[in-house]
């Protein structure tokens, strides 16, 4: 017959659930294994307090425990294994503060994370949504609760490492402690496997989540839905799943962090006198007033019409780019064409510096359709062109 629990912990019957723990890990500290390596009597005094407060920090398990005694126990003499798990999460932080070695005895393992890419048009990153995801992932199978043995059994302390998940090796002075090789750390073994899971413990399954996604995420924003990812394994707490976006291209703006670039053709007319133009924004139409003599390549700014910065601080800007739309003359009407000659006639007649402007947009003119056409490629590339000039010059 084991020995009284509350005389384990050295407690009254009356001891609060926090008596219960500080004292609990107290004797824990003291009689660890790895802290007394090769000592058996520390080891049992071990295994004792920690029997005992499997029990007696479990209201339930107490309660049962303080009308019958030992024999309210589940079988196994008192160690229920399905009280590991807490234990652990005591001994992860006791052990975990004072030797700085979390992992040593943690016997449940934290789900994978998972990472779910997400493609959004330009609107939707722009603007927000929230879509409905289908995930899959592993969760806890309800047929064993998680733990992966069938029902009316129970995993049970493994013999190797005595259910502590943790083996000990002794190299000349030192006692080396290892996870334990068969429980794979997690101090209990499966006799009679769950026939839903074989054993995991988990089961593949869709869930099923709705995702706020905020206006003004980019490509490469990570959304973290903390739990969302997949259950751990022996009850083990969940991952987290990362939502990934991808923003897809949009036919006429152009994204740069908040704001939208957008361009808008205007003919030579338009580009000498000035005018007022329609743009389209992501927000509706913005009227643009383009000032005379703008040249090809101008941009322009309409403040505050760009898309929703993430952090809800006001929006980025639409910049739009004004270029300059040359016609090529059988696009044109022989009225259009008419003018374009008189206007031409007018400017070679030399009218001061602005024949001279004239006749050298002209030869740039003549250069860029020479290219265009392939007849600038009988000259040689670049570089030939380049020489020739400077061999002007000398
Ligand atoms: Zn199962
Ligand atoms: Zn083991």
């Amino acid at each position: 017959m084991p020995r009284d629990y509350y005389e384990v912990l050295g407690l009254e019957r009356s001891a609060t659930l926090q008596q219960i723990k500080s004292a609990y890990r107290k004797l824990a500290v003291r009689h660890h294994p790895d802290r007394n390596p090769g000592d058996s009597g520390a080891e049992e005094k071990f295994k004792e307090a920690a029997a005992a407060y499997a029990v007696l920090s479990d209201p339930e398990k107490r309660r049962r425990y303080d009308r019958f005694g030992h024999q309210a126990a589940p079988s196994g003499g008192g160690f229920d294994p399905s009280t590991f798990a807490d234990f652990s999460d005591i001994l992860g932080d006791v052990f975990g503060d004072i030797f700085g070695n979390r992992a040593g005895g943690r016997r449940r393992r934290a789900g994978a994370d998972l990472r779910y890419d997400l493609p959004l048009s330009f609107e939707e990153a722009a603007f927000g949504v929230a879509p409905k995801l289908r995930i899959p992932r592993l969760e806890h199978c309800d047929t064993c609760g998680g733990n992966g043995s069938a029902p009316g059994s129970g995993p049970t302390a493994c013999r190797v490492c005595h259910g502590r998940g943790q083996v000990q090796f002794s190299q000349g002075f030192f006692s080396v402690a290892r996870t334990c090789p068969d429980c794979r750390g997690t101090g209990t073994v499966i006799r009679d496997p769950c026939v839903d899971c074989g054993g995991r413990g988990l089961t593949e399954r869709q869930r099923s989540i709705q995702v706020r996604v905020p206006a003004g995420v980019d490509s490469g924003s990570r959304l973290r839905l903390p739990g969302e990812g997949e259950h751990g394994r022996h009850g083990g707490p969940p991952g987290d799943l990362f939502v990934v976006i991808d923003v897809e291209p949009h036919e006429r703006f152009v994204r740069r962090g908040a704001d939208v670039l957008s361009s808008v053709t205007v003919g030579y007319p338009q580009a000498v006198l000035g005018c007022t133009m329609e743009v389209e924004t992501i927000h509706g139409t913005s009227s643009l007033k383009v000032p005379p003599a703008t040249e090809h390549g101008s941009t322009f700014l309409l403040k505050s019409q760009g898309i929703p910065r993430v952090d809800g601080r006001g929006r980025g800007n639409h910049i739009v780019e004004v270029r300059l739309e040359v016609p090529a003359p059988r696009d044109l009407s022989e009225r259009e064409l008419e003018h374009v000659r008189a206007l031409a006639e007018l400017n070679e007649d030399g009218h001061g510096t602005a024949g001279a402007a004239t006749r050298e947009a002209r030869s740039v003119l003549d250069r860029v359709i020479a290219f265009f056409t392939g007849s600038g490629q009988k000259t040689g590339p670049a570089d030939g062109a380049k020489r020739a000039e400077r061999s002007s010059e000398a």
